[in-house]
């Protein structure tokens, strides 16, 4: 099969890697329909983040299901199957608790490659959620969008409790940020706070549900934080970056007793414990447990009620990968869609 290797930071080639066999009886192997590539992805791609030799890349990932271990009872050969970027037994205490991407068992899909023909998916009854039926091609985006960006940006305003009455600001316009305000939209905040300098962006959470934009970091876009909510600050704060300035940007946005949602993947970010204490905010994130909203989504991507699919700005087909990395890493693409 055709897959997506990364050799070296800016070096990313599709070349012919073993087919994936079914290596235990809760494995499934599915067949994908489109791919896509991550803004995380990005890390190792700039240097940010060590490889160790030649790595199969990409952890989002939608597809028929070819073959399926003994143990496998849910999912059937032939099922069109959305997952996440952590495979999960969905039966443990952590899972049953709704942080399946902490699962007890939990395999991060990163380590498998999505951004291939085909997939082994491990703990397939727990991971894979099928759809209704195999789906209208243009329904693929946003089905694929729900294995993690939109996944992600969902838990982040679950986790700052977006809601009625509430005033939530958005720091970061990458596709999780966007998809943030898409859910923040969805699930009734007042008034959604864009943080954008880019027109493009902009208008997509605009589109998405955004009633402000902020285009100023750091101290000034506190301030501009401040201006808007009675100098109090945002009730809800999503982050979506993972800097250090972002997550900074997020807590002193937050009133006193609000709450943050932080979901950007933090690379040697440190916060101040003084600066935390006095806070008085609540801080919950980590790796979204996408597979805890999968059925919810789904649903509302199958009956049209939302449209994620909109944050991919360019497709190409999976032999283009590199290409796909490239105007991602320029900013010229928001999101790439692969083709398989
Ligand atoms: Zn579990």
């Amino acid at each position: 099969m055709r897959g997506v290797v990364m050799h070296a930071p800016g070096d990313v080639r599709v070349e012919q890697r073993d087919d994936p066999q079914i290596l235990e009886p809760t494995d499934a192997i599915i067949r994908t329909a489109a791919v896509c590539i991550c803004g995380s992805d990005l890390w190792p791609y700039r240097g940010i983040e060590k490889l160790n030799g030649p790595a199969p890349m990409g952890h989002e990932y939608v597809g028929v299901v070819e073959q399926i271990g003994d143990a496998v009872k849910n999912i059937k050969v032939g099922d069109f199957v959305v997952g996440s970027f952590f495979a999960s037994d969905n039966t443990c205490e952590i899972c049953q608790a709704g942080y399946q991407s902490r699962c007890v068992h939990n395999v991060i899909m990163g380590s498998i490659g999505t951004q291939a023909e085909l997939v082994r998916i491990p703990l397939a009854d727990g991971t894979l959620v099928a759809t209704p039926s195999v789906p209208d091609p243009s329904l693929i985006p946003s089905l694929l969008a729900a294995s993690d960006v939109l996944g992600t940006g969902w838990f982040a305003a679950v986790a700052a409790e977006a809601g009625p009455g509430k005033t939530v600001a958005v720091v970061g316009d990458g596709a999780v940020g966007l998809l943030a305000i898409l859910a923040a939209k969805r699930l009734g905040a007042d008034r959604i706070i864009a943080m954008s300098r880019h027109a493009d962006r902009q208008a997509l959470a605009r589109e998405f549900g955004a009633t402000d934009i902020v285009e100023q970091r750091g101290d000034e876009g506190v301030a501009k934080i401040k201006e808007l909510t009675d100098g109090l600050g945002a009730h809800s704060v999503i982050e979506a970056v993972g800097t250090q300035e972002s997550m900074e940007q997020a807590i002193r946005s937050t009133r006193p007793g609000g709450h943050v949602g932080y979901v950007g993947v933090t690379y040697e970010v440190e916060l101040n414990g003084l600066d935390l204490f006095f806070s008085g905010v609540h801080l919950h994130g980590g790796p979204a447990p996408v597979r805890r909203f999968l059925p919810e989504l789904i649903r509302l991507i199958w009956d049209r009620k939302i449209d994620p699919g909109k944050v991919f700005d360019l497709e190409l087909p999976l032999d283009q990968a590199a290409e796909g990395y490239k105007a991602m890493d320029e900013r010229r693409a928001i999101k790439v869609l692969l083709r398989v």
